[in-house]
């Protein structure tokens, strides 16, 4: 809600506590509203308006509410409102910047999912292969178990050839 226009919106008129005028209406056929000035020099005061004032070149009713306001309210107002609309920048700045924090941890937790179902899938790799490793590994011993019985077995046949031809000769 910048104030720096000359009239704010409608909703300051619940702030005001000022009753309604009752059967106003503007040459143009509309009921008139209260509305606040924020130009340089009637900073804060308050006016009936036609609803359309300042739509274009139309302006219709007018009619000052309050009085006006005193020279050191003119010099300070504006200073305020700049305040405000400078706090109202940064809050919208912070909001804008939170706003996309969320969004970043919203994908960084999406990208953390998707690396832990990444991970589970790998562990369930690592431990298939293992598995088969395992497997390997008994295949592979029985094998090595059963060329050294296959060697010591030549090994002792011939050894009992040798036995054999020794005992021949003599
Ligand atoms: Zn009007």
């Amino acid at each position: 809600m910048k104030k720096s226009s000359p009239s704010s919106s409608n909703s300051w008129n619940s702030r005001n506590n000022v009753a309604p005028m009752e059967d106003v209406y503007c040459q143009c056929g509309s009921k008139v509203v209260l509305k606040t000035s924020w130009i340089k020099n009637n900073p804060g005061r308050r006016f009936w308006a036609c609803p359309n004032y300042e739509k274009g070149e139309y302006y219709g009713y007018f009619e000052w509410l309050d009085d006006e306001v005193c020279s050191r309210a003119k010099h300070v107002i504006p200073g305020l409102l700049a305040k405000l609309n400078k706090r109202e920048d940064e809050m919208t700045q912070m909001k804008i910047k939170e706003s996309k924090l969320e969004a970043d941890l919203v994908m960084a937790s999406s990208r953390l999912e998707i690396m832990k179902q990444e991970v589970n899938h790998l562990k369930n790799e690592v431990n298939k292969l293992k598995k088969k490793n395992t497997k390997y590994r008994c295949v592979l011993n029985v094998f090595a178990f059963g060329l050294v019985f296959m060697l010591c077995l030549i090994v002792v046949i011939l050894l009992l050839y040798m036995v054999q031809d020794l005992l021949c000769i003599e």
